[in-house]
């Protein structure tokens, strides 16, 4: 459970000018949870993902992880959390060119240790889990827009999280790859997994049992929608 009390984060560009990124934002995102995050380009939806999942701080507020105040903690202290809880998927893959899939899968893995042929296993398991068991070997260049995504996914779900936080996740993917992509995260979301998914597509975000909408940095709506299947 992710809580959100009354949270704000304001950027300073100079010393005169304040950008406010978010504006006192409350919500709890529940264990299991289904949410799309919607809103249009700069009413805060990154900003949202990344306070969410404690790549940052905010300037005003709390946030709380399954109930307790992490807002004052180091980076280093919310790195450990999120790295046991939280998967990325980026507006971008930002895969690292030179690695094969298997090996850009399993790049979080190598972070602090050595990783062992358990590692490869589970590394091709995840490959397989997103339709790409049969290019393990490619490098970033011999795979498609959409192909590089769905790795760019396979590498989220490598340390096992729970909770998984997608930033445009179909953006610029072909419809097949963005129906292979949803078709996973509620697959994931019905094994137990908490998804928030930041889109600008609304059909996309029906798919979701909840709707956040923001707008100049607020919530102006948030939905659990009924009757969802
Ligand atoms: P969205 O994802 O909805 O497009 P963002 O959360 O990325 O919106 O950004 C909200 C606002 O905050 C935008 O005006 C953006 O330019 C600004 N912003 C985001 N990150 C920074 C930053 N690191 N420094 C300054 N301004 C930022
Ligand atoms: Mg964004």
């Amino acid at each position: 459970m992710i809580t959100l009390d009354n949270v704000s984060k304001v950027y300073k560009i100079g010393r005169e000018r304040k950008i406010f990124a978010l504006t006192e934002v409350s919500a709890t995102l529940q264990s299991g949870e289904f949410v799309a995050v919607v809103g249009p380009s700069g009413s805060g939806k990154s900003t949202f993902l990344a306070m969410s999942g404690l790549l940052d701080k905010p300037t005003e507020g709390k946030i709380l992880f399954d109930g307790k105040d992490v807002t004052g903690l180091s980076d280093q202290e919310r790195t450990a959390i999120r790295a046991g809880r939280c998967g990325f998927i980026f507006q971008f893959p930002s895969l690292i060119p030179t690695l094969n899939a298997l090996e850009n899968v399993l790049l979080p893995r190598t972070i602090n240790r050595n990783y062992d042929k358990k590692d490869n296993e589970w590394g091709r398991e995840v490959l397989e889990r997103v339709g790409l068991g049969d290019k393990l070997e490619n490098l970033p260049y011999q795979l498609s827009g959409g192909e590089q995504r769905r790795v760019a996914l396979a590498r989220s779900l490598i340390n096992n999280p729970d909770i998984i936080l997608a930033d445009e996740p179909t953006g610029a993917v072909d419809e097949q790859n963005a129906k292979l992509i949803i078709d996973l995260f509620k697959e994931l979301n019905q094994q137990g997994k908490m998804i928030i998914m930041v889109t600008h597509d609304l059909t996309l975000a029906q798919q979701a049992e909840r709707i956040i909408e923001l707008e100049n940095s607020r919530i102006v709506q948030d939905i659990v929608r009924e009757n969802h299947v």
